[in-house]
This record gives structure tokens, C-alpha cells and sequence, in this order.
């Protein structure tokens, strides 16, 4: 018999925006590379995104959207779990119960909510407790490890001390998680040079129209002076931008070809670059869109049952031990 595979659980917050070449190279295919390697559950955190979003429309939209995206990039529900928050109560409930066992000094720590107050702005009282509510997903599956960037290393500590509150108060109950924190992934320059985000309007979308693609690549920036030498290995070299995203597509020894054949041919590279990043994405486009919602309310519904086949066995033990269990 094969060891037994340790359990790996994140969420995905369906707080809308469309994804991005960056989002994919950064976060989505680390995952996606990973994941098989695990007992792995991941889960659409709907419940957490009540702290920021004000509208039915928008939430359900925005969940209907990132489950799409994750499917037509290729993650397989057959062999990982998801299942929406929500449609799991033992996450709210054992949320409460955890806010029972830490102090408020304590959440006050949380990062989200000391960005929020630093800025000079109310917190919602679900802001304010949401590590307890990220505590009880992580928890309530028994997971082993929760996949984590350096600066979310505190949500796992979150979860870590109130497993041990609980098992303090009670007596063995939960398993402390550990965080992985995932390598640098190396960050995608967008079309001006800096980092690829939203905020920099200098993004190439992810499920994008060809025309999409090559407006986006056509705006890249390259510098026209005749900067010397003129090789891409040099930080100078004037089409350094399209290589850098190109690179995300080509092996460095064919783009070695390709660039020295179409020295300062600016818009050639471009073409070229178009045709590569379409090339790349129209298959998970078409796939995308293929997708309806019922497709994405079944995948979730049949995540959802198996998950609280877990979490109603884990509550009831919990019921069963504070003592509400008569
Ligand atoms: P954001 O929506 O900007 O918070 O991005 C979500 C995730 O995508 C981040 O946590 C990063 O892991 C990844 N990401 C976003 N932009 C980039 C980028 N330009 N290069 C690499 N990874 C990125």
C-alpha cells in the first residue's frame, strides 16, 4: 500500500476581476502542477468574500466566473475536492465556537484588519473575525498543509493557535496545520516593463479574444534608440519587453533564433509573440467557454456533499466534547 497522501486544502475568493498571464504563470499553474500530489481540497470561499462584496449579482458572478477559470485551466475535480463554503454551515459554526476561544487583542493582530484601521476606515465585524472563519475551513478537514504566499504565513498561524486552543480546552481534537510557503515564483513583467497587475493597466488577459492579445502585445514598449550590443542576453536590448514575456512561451534556444533573425524588427517579434500567446490560450478559451453554469453548479454540488460528509463527522465529535451535544 502507497503512503497515505497528506492533505492540502486552499480557497479561491471570488472577489471578480478577470485573470491575467501573470495570475496563471504565478499562482494558478504552481497550483495546478501540485495539486495531484495531494489529498488535495480546494474550496470557492464565498462566505469570506461577504467582508468585501455588497451585491448578489456580483458575488454569484464573480463565483460562477473563478470556478470556470480554474476548470478550463485544467484543474480536474475528479482528482482534488471543490466544494463551495456556503454550502457547508459546520464552517460558519465552528467559526463561532473558535471565537469563543481567543481574545480580541489577538484578532487586532490580523493583518487585513490592521491595514484597514491604519488607513483610517471601519472594519466590518466579519473582517475583524475572518481568521477565525479561515481557521474552522482549514481545521475542519484535518489538512496537512496549506499552500501559502510569505506574506499569508499569518492565516496559517491563525489556524494553528486556535487548533491548539480548542485542543488545549478540550483535549486532542484537531490537527495543527503546517504552511508550505511556495517558492518565488519569478514575477511576469505586463507590457510596459513592470510587474503585470491590474493596477497597472499593462496586463495580457488570460482567456482573451486574439484581438484581446494583440492589442495588449502591440502596446508592449520597446525603446527605438540603437542601443549597443544588440543582443537580448543585455538589459538594454530595446525589445527586452516582448522577450521577457515571450519567454513565458518559447524555449530560450528558439526565441535565440528567432530575435537574432528579426533584429529591430519590432513589429515582426510582436507577431510573432501574438501568435505564440494565442496559440497557448485558445484552447483553454474554448474550453472555457464551453463551460455553463449548471457545468460549474454540479461540480460544486458534488464537492459540496463529500465535504460535509467530512466536516459533519468532524462537528459532531466537537459537539459532542464542548458540550452541545445532549
Ligand atoms: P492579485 O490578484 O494581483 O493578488 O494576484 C493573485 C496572485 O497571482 C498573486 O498572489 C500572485 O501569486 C500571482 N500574480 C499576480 N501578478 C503576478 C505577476 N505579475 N507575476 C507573477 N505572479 C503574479
Amino acid at each position: 500500500m502507497t503512503a497515505q497522501k497528506k492533505r492540502l486544502l486552499t480557497g479561491l475568493k471570488p472577489t471578480g476581476g478577470s485573470l491575467h498571464i501573470g495570475n496563471y504563470f504565478g499562482a494558478l499553474k504552481p497550483f495546478l502542477d501540485m495539486y495531484g500530489e495531494y489529498d488535495s481540497i480546494l474550496f470557492l470561499a464565498d462566505l469570506h468574500a461577504l467582508t468585501t462584496v455588497r451585491s448578489g449579482e456580483e458575488l454569484r458572478a464573480n463565483s460562477f466566473a473563478i470556478v470556470r477559470d480554474y476548470l478550463a485551466a485544467g484543474f480536474d475535480p475528479s482528482k482534488a475536492l471543490l466544494f463551495k463554503q456556503s454550502d457547508v454551515p459546520e464552517h460558519a459554526e465552528l467559526a463561532w465556537i473558535l471565537e469563543c476561544l481567543v481574545t480580541v487583542p489577538f484578532l487586532m493582530q490580523a493583518h487585513a484588519y490592521k491595514d484597514r484601521t491604519a488607513k483610517g476606515e471601519e472594519a466590518n465585524a466579519g473582517l475583524f473575525n475572518y481568521p477565525m472563519l479561515m481557521a474552522a475551513d482549514i481545521i475542519l478537514y484535518d489538512t496537512d498543509i496549506v499552500p501559502v504566499g510569505e506574506d499569508q504565513r499569518q492565516h496559517v498561524e491563525y489556524a494553528r493557535e486556535a487548533a491548539s486552543k480548542f485542543n488545549n480546552a478540550y483535549g486532542a481534537t484537531f490537527k495543527e496545520p503546517q504552511g508550505k510557503i511556495l517558492k518565488e515564483v519569478a514575477v511576469v513583467p505586463g507590457t510596459d516593463g513592470r510587474k503585470m497587475s491590474k493596477s497597472y493597466g499593462n496586463t495580457i488577459p488570460l482567456f482573451g479574444t486574439k484581438d484581446e492579445i494583440a492589442k495588449a502585445v502591440m502596446s508592449i514598449v520597446t525603446d527605438s534608440l540603437p542601443v549597443l550590443p544588440v543582443t537580448h542576453k543585455n538589459e538594454t536590448f530595446p525589445a527586452k519587453n516582448v522577450y521577457a514575456i515571450h519567454k513565458l512561451f518559447r524555449s530560450e534556444d528558439e526565441l535565440e533564433k528567432i530575435y537574432e533573425e528579426n533584429r529591430g524588427k519590432y513589429k515582426n517579434l510582436k507577431e510573432i509573440l501574438i501568435e505564440d500567446i494565442d496559440a497557448f490560450i485558445a484552447p483553454m478559451r474554448e474550453k472555457r467557454a464551453l463551460i455553463t453554469d449548471d457545468v460549474v453548479r454540479e461540480v460544486l454540488a458534488h464537492g459540496s456533499e463529500k465535504a460535509r460528509e467530512i466536516a459533519s463527522a468532524k462537528m459532531k465529535e466537537v459537539r459532542q466534547k464542548i458540550g452541545l451535544e445532549l
